[in-house]
């Protein structure tokens, strides 16, 4: 096993089959590093892009040990691998980063807020919710409307419903599936920010300007970076970022979503152990974007810097919005991404366009 940091011609793994790993694909390519994907799913977007292509369950350990044999180092593009298959990796001696306490802070929503919070971190109050009884007290507190969710595996605003008493709390329960859940208060946010930073080898930190997030049915549809009045949030948000970072003693990219209340308060609404669909931006309008980033600090690499070039309006292209490509292909100054998929099925993920702005004063 070679030490850090890698040369090029070194072989790096991700686990997860998506347009972030095919991402960090491209950005590894460039730098002379071959990828080897493990993903359960078939003809996966990163996996058509990669040297090598692992399909097999995340617990199949023979893939695992075949990951192993092949890779330097193993990263993750989706934060719902399970612990146990990274367990696996370390117990082969692979390293992998960010490490195994980055995915345990973040797999389940009720441990990122008491983690957060025990680093003096601010979030939206919540209630654990073991089942239907708990929702009435929880609500209680909370005042309504509040938000169920699952405690784990939503993304997207998936595994989520509003609620505002509590026979519709056990209602929305039943229709979450019965899975262990957690009750938000509702954030009365001005806006959403995001913030993109990176920690590398010998507790290098890297931080992109923050950029400013729009959704629509909980996914996310625009960001604008840098977002305006970025220099009003940007130390906080920093602050907030490096502090998670130094705690879990973070390799690679991290997102961190906030909420800019009224008061000027941010709280953290979400925390994602891996490069970020609101730090899409940084391909077209930032020096070193966010997947070389990554792929730099998982190296053990020097970081790249992270200040605008230009300003960006990123916009996801979801389901059949992908049609529109002709469009965007005749504005030169849109920058496409696709991702390869098949189906464009309603709210799903196809590409991104970053449309380019001249940078404000
Ligand atoms: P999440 O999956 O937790 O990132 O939620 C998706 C989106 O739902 C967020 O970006 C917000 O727009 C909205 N949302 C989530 N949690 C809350 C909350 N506690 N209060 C208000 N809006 C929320």
């Amino acid at each position: 096993m070679p030490g850090f940091p890698l040369e090029p011609g070194a072989t790096i793994g991700i686990l997860g089959g998506g347009q972030l790993g095919r991402m960090l694909t491209v950005a590894a390519t460039e730098l002379g590093f071959d990828i080897a994907v493990l993903t359960p799913r078939e003809n996966a977007p990163d996996a058509r892009v990669a040297a090598y292509a692992i399909t097999a369950a995340y617990t199949d350990e023979a893939a695992l040990r075949e990951l192993a044999d092949l890779c330097d180092v193993v990263t993750f593009e989706f934060e719902n691998v399970p612990a146990d298959a990274l367990e696996f990796l370390a117990g082969l001696g692979c390293p992998i980063a960010p490490g195994p306490k980055a995915l345990a802070s973040t797999q389940d929503r009720v441990a990122e807020k008491t983690f957060l919070n025990a680093l003096g971190i601010e979030t939206v109050a919540f209630a654990q919710v073991d089942g239907p009884d708990d929702i009435g007290p929880a609500l209680e507190r909370l005042g309504a409307p509040a938000l169920l969710k699952t405690r784990r595996e939503g993304y997207d605003g998936k595994g989520q419903r509003w609620i505002s008493t509590a026979a519709e709390g056990a209602a929305a329960f039943a229709e979450l599936g019965g899975k262990p859940a957690i009750l938000e208060a509702r954030a009365e946010f001005v806006r959403e920010v995001s913030i993109i930073a990176a920690r590398g080898h010998g507790e290098q930190l890297a931080f992109y300007p923050v950029g400013e997030n729009r959704h629509a049915d909980g996914i996310l549809k625009t960001t604008v970076a840098p977002a305006p009045e970025w220099e009003r949030v940007q130390d906080r948000a920093e602050a907030i970022a490096a502090a998670i970072l130094e705690d879990l003693d973070y390799v690679g990219v991290l997102g961190v979503e906030l909420f800019e209340l009224a008061d000027g308060r941010l709280l953290v609404n979400e925390i994602a152990p891996r490069v970020h669909n609101t730090g899409h931006w940084t391909q077209d309008g930032a020096v070193c974007d966010q997947f070389e980033q990554h792929i730099r600090a998982v190296a053990g690499w020097p970081l790249g810097a992270t200040q605008p070039l230009v300003a960006i309006e990123m916009e996801n292209l979801l389901g059949q919005e992908v049609e529109t490509w002709p469009d965007i292909a005749a504005d030169p100054y849109a920058r496409l991404h696709l991702y390869g998929k098949g189906e464009a099925r309603p709210g799903r993920k196809m590409g991104h366009v970053n449309r380019l702005r001249p940078l404000p004063d």
